[in-house]
């Protein structure tokens, strides 16, 4: 292969790439996506100031994952609102899962809670 169709094939490569694949995104920044409602029931709404507390600060910021029994961390990008409070998940699975079903999730994780003390 002579040198000069290489350099053909990486200008046509490098045009190619420029017109269709590597166009900036219109997307400048990539900002949290908006958080998920969850309704809680009210009688579970009490155990809220006890997840909040385990992380250490008492700001209606649930910084645990609740579908893991606040166990493993949560991911500030993957939040749910729900009665005042923001929930951070460890992963959309675990938000889907809360979302879906918070009374579970967060009746779950209270005994599990209560189990391990
Ligand atoms: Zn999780």
């Amino acid at each position: 292969m002579k040198p000069t169709k290489l350099i053909r094939i990486f200008c046509c490569t490098v045009f190619l790439c420029v017109a269709w694949g590597c166009q900036p995104s219109p997307k400048t920044h990539s900002e949290a996506p908006p958080a998920v409602e969850a309704t809680v029931s009210d009688d579970l709404v009490t155990h809220f100031a006890t997840a909040d507390k385990l992380d250490g600060q008492e700001d209606q910021v649930v910084h645990r994952c609740y579908a893991c029994a606040l166990s493993m961390d949560g991911n500030s990008q993957i939040a749910a609102k729900g009665n005042g409070y923001t929930f951070h998940f460890c992963s959309d699975h675990c938000r889907t899962q809360f979302v879906e079903n918070p009374d579970q999730i967060v009746s779950q994780a209270m005994d599990m809670l209560e189990s391990a003390q």
